[in-house]
């Protein structure tokens, strides 16, 4: 359907990309930052190991985050940090952290003017705001190359343009 901002894409909401080392990765959360807005939730899912705090890192740093400040929550359910508007950073690996986020609401956890990157956000898919960005990591045997795959809801779909040139240059080849 078009309209005056462009193209409005119907689901489903997919770029595939390949990121062959760690520093694309970080580059890969600069530019995914790029179209962040405030309220905007990212949910990264991937193995232990996947690259979800490098890609966060790199998208702090995006948000105006003072360079080299963000390492897992390890002690805290939610770690904050200043940027241009409020980042959070949640991992929900362990069980209780999981718990936290049901027995508290997602909402209640995080200011609406910030925006969250949750760590194992798959475990929590349920209480997500419906519109969130979800971002899949897979490790491929001998090497350093991820595969990853964005994915938005509908609600993205007026961004979905500026968000594929912002990733374009791990754009996988042919998709
Ligand atoms: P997770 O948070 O998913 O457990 P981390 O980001 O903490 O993963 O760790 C990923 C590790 O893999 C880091 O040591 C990073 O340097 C390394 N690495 C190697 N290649 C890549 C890549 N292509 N993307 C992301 N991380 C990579
Ligand atoms: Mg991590």
């Amino acid at each position: 359907m078009p309209t005056a901002t462009g193209t409005v894409r119907t689901m489903p909401l997919t770029i595939r990309l390949v990121v062959p080392a760690a520093s694309d990765m970080q580059a890969l959360g600069e530019g995914v930052a790029s179209v962040l807005q405030p309220g905007d939730v990212v949910a990264l899912t991937g193995d232990l190991g996947a690259g979800k705090t490098t890609f966060v890192q790199g998208a702090a740093r995006g948000l105006g985050v003072e360079d080299g400040r963000v390492t897992s929550p390890t002690f805290t359910l939610v770690k904050e940090y200043r940027g241009r508007f409020p980042v959070y950073h949640l991992d929900v690996y362990r069980l209780d952290r999981i718990q936290e986020v049901i027995d508290l609401g997602f909402e209640e956890l995080l200011d609406p003017d910030g925006v969250a990157f949750v760590e194992w956000g798959d475990a929590i898919e349920g209480l997500l705001p419906e519109e969130h960005l979800e971002l899949l990591l897979r490790t491929r045997a001998d090497d350093d190359v991820r595969s990853a795959v964005l994915t938005g809801g509908s609600g993205w779909s007026v961004r979905w343009e500026h968000l594929e040139a912002a990733v374009a240059q791990w754009r996988e080849p042919g998709a």
